[in-house]
C-alpha cells in the first residue's frame, strides 16, 4: 500500500514557509493505518527493544499500539512541565533560544535497550536531544525509527543511533 498517498501537506503551517506533513488524514484511514502500525512495529522489533520512548505529541499515538503489538511498555518525552511527579531534564539550543524535554523518574530502568519513536524527521533535533535525554536515566538506546524522513534537512546526521524511516521525502 502507497502510505504517502494518505499523508496530505499543508503549506503554510504552522508558519509561512513551512510545508505541514498532515498525518490525520492516516489515522483516519483504516487499512493505512493498520499497514502503518505494521510496518513501524516491523522496524520497532528489529532493534530488539525493552521499552519504547515515545516524543510528544505524535510520537505517542504511533507507539502506544506498537508497544501493545510487541508486547512492551512505553514512556513519554514531554515538553517541559507536562509530566507530574519527579522529572529528569534535558535542555537542548533551538534555532533561536533553547528548549526542554523530560521523562518520569525511575521509569525506564538503568541498561534497557530503548527504541525512540516519532511520526517525522525534520533537523533531528527534537530526536538527538530526547537520546541524550534517555542516555542521562541510563538507558541504552538502540534506535530511532519515523515514519516520515525530511530527507533535504540531514536530520540523519544529526543523530548518533541507528535509525529506520518507513517514508522519505526530498
Ligand atoms: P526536528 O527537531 O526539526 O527534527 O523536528 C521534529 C519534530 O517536529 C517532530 O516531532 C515533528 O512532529 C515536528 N515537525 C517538524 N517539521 C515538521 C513538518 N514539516 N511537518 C510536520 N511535523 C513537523
Amino acid at each position: 500500500m502507497d502510505l504517502k498517498a494518505h499523508i496530505r501537506t499543508i503549506p503554510d503551517f504552522p508558519k509561512p514557509g513551512i510545508l505541514f506533513y498532515d498525518i490525520s488524514t492516516l489515522l483516519a484511514h483504516a487499512e493505512a493505518w493498520r499497514e502503518t502500525v505494521e510496518r513501524l512495529a516491523d522496524a520497532v522489533r528489529a532493534y530488539r527493544p525493552d521499552v519504547l520512548a515515545a516524543i510528544e505529541s505524535r510520537g505517542f499515538i504511533f507507539a502506544a499500539p506498537v508497544a501493545y503489538k510487541l508486547g512492551i511498555g512505553f514512556t513519554m518525552v514531554r515538553k517541559v512541565g507536562k509530566l507530574p511527579g519527579a522529572v529528569v531534564s534535558h535542555a537542548y539550543d533551538l534555532e533561536y533560544g533553547s528548549d526542554t524535554l523530560q521523562v518520569a523518574e525511575g521509569l525506564v530502568p538503568a541498561g534497557s535497550r530503548v527504541v525512540l519513536i516519532d511520526d517525522l524527521l525534520a533537523t533531528g533535533g527534537t530526536a538527538q536531544a530526547s537520546v541524550q535525554l534517555l542516555r542521562k536515566v541510563g538507558a541504552e538506546v538502540a534506535g530511532a525509527v519515523f515514519l516520515i524522513e525530511l530527507m533535504g534537512l540531514k536530520g540523519r546526521a544529526r543523530l548518533d543511533v541507528p535509525m529506520t524511516t518507513l517514508l522519505g521525502y526530498e
